[in-house]
């Protein structure tokens, strides 16, 4: 089948996006699905605006900036990419060539990673007096621009990364930033912890919110104290809700592979139970190995898969291959002489 692709990625997050460059690297025809009409994955959808300090190479940067470096990465060798396309079903025709039906068109295929993260996903909600009615009108569940906080009294709800994160980040541009959480400690990482209590957010642990008030905006917060049962009113403008995420595979549970929860099992070489048929990033599960929700990671399994689909398709390639430098015709290559000393 000329039209067949070697390699199809469904999701363009950061993970598809990486395995989209090395199967590049490989040399293999290259077709990326996505369902949202954008690439970045969680980061475009939930955090473009967040700095992100644990990927190699950058010791901080925005969500949106690495997103448009990985889709730069990616485009470099031709891969074709196609937006507003949900991936519905996979079928295997035989070994070696399989069917991809999405909203908009068929797509055949010797091998399939599937990189589709937490699915669809969407914020939990807030569960309280006033959330839904004031929600776009200073409730928010998602940063789009950290200006928009500029000057303004800022309550966040959380206790994992993303409160944390987003209560340091976003006092750089409040005038005022309270944290709250319901527990007694948070689930972060322990040095944004430490640098939360040596800031100057107003940090409130085993507090919860009861209630929201506000004419046509937001403009009081009711918290209550968990150990005393004590109510008080705050004066906020703003409201930064980071309560999780509820996720669903959709489509992806009806294709037959074996499932752990709500992800993708896969063996050592981040096969799923389908011949031909890879898994990475979020929704893979490692049966022997350690599930991590992190983009490094995700990078990790995404040369895996890679090597693993190169050598389904050509038996004769090795998994594994050379370093990049390798690699000739890079399209970011340095020109001779300009390496810095
Ligand atoms: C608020 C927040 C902050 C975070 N901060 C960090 C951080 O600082 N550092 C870090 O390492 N990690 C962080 N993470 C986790 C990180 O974002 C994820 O580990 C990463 O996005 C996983 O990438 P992925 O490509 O596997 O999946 P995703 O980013 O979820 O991308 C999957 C893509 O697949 C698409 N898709 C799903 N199903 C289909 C289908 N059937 N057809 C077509 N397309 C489909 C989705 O639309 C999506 O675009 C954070 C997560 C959140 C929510």
């Amino acid at each position: 089948m000329s039209d067949e692709y070697d390699v199809t990625i469904i999701g363009a997050g950061p993970v598809g996006l990486f395995a989209a460059f090395y199967a590049g690297m490989r040399n293999l025809k290259t077709l990326v699905l996505e369902a949202l009409p954008r690439p970045g994955g969680q980061i475009t959808a939930l955090y473009p605006e967040k700095y992100i300090y644990d990927v190699g190479g950058f010791p901080a940067i925005l969500g949106r900036d690495l997103v448009t470096e990985l889709y730069k990465q990616a485009g470099q060798f031709g891969a074709d990419f196609k937006f507003n396309e949900r991936v519905e079903s996979l079928e295997m025709l035989e070994p070696g060539h399989l069917k991809l039906t999405t909203t908009e068109a068929a797509y055949s295929s010797k091998t399939v990673i599937i990189a589709a993260g937490i699915g669809a996903f969407q914020p939990n909600r807030l569960n309280v007096a006033g959330a839904a009615e004031l929600e776009g009108k200073g409730v928010s569940y998602v940063v789009r621009e950290r200006e928009k906080f500029l000057g303004r009294r800022l309550l966040v709800i959380g206790g994992g990364d993303t409160a944390v994160d987003w209560s340091l980040e976003l006092r750089n541009w409040a005038s005022e930033v309270t944290l709250i959480h319901r527990l007694d400690y948070f689930e972060a990482h322990q040095r944004s912890v430490i640098a939360l209590y040596d800031s100057q957010v107003n940090v409130h642990t085993q507090n919860e919110l009861v209630g929201i008030s506000g004419k046509d905006a937001v403009e009081r917060a009711v918290i209550r104290d968990n150990v005393t049962g004590d109510e008080r009113t705050l004066d906020v403008d703003d409201i930064l809700v980071c309560i999780g995420f509820r996720a669903d595979l959709g489509p992806i549970s009806q294709w037959g592979l074996n499932l752990e929860g709500r992800k993708v099992s896969v063996n050592r070489q981040a096969e799923t139970s389908m011949p031909g048929v890879y898994a990475i990033g979020d929704i893979a599960y490692p049966q022997d190995g350690v599930s991590m929700n992190l983009i490094a990671y995700g990078f990790g399994q995404a040369t895996l898969a890679v090597g693993h689909a190169s050598h389904f398709i050509h038996p004769k390639e090795r998994v594994t291959h050379g370093h990049s430098s390798q690699r000739k015709g890079m399209k970011y290559a340095p020109t001779p002489g300009s390496a810095q000393s």
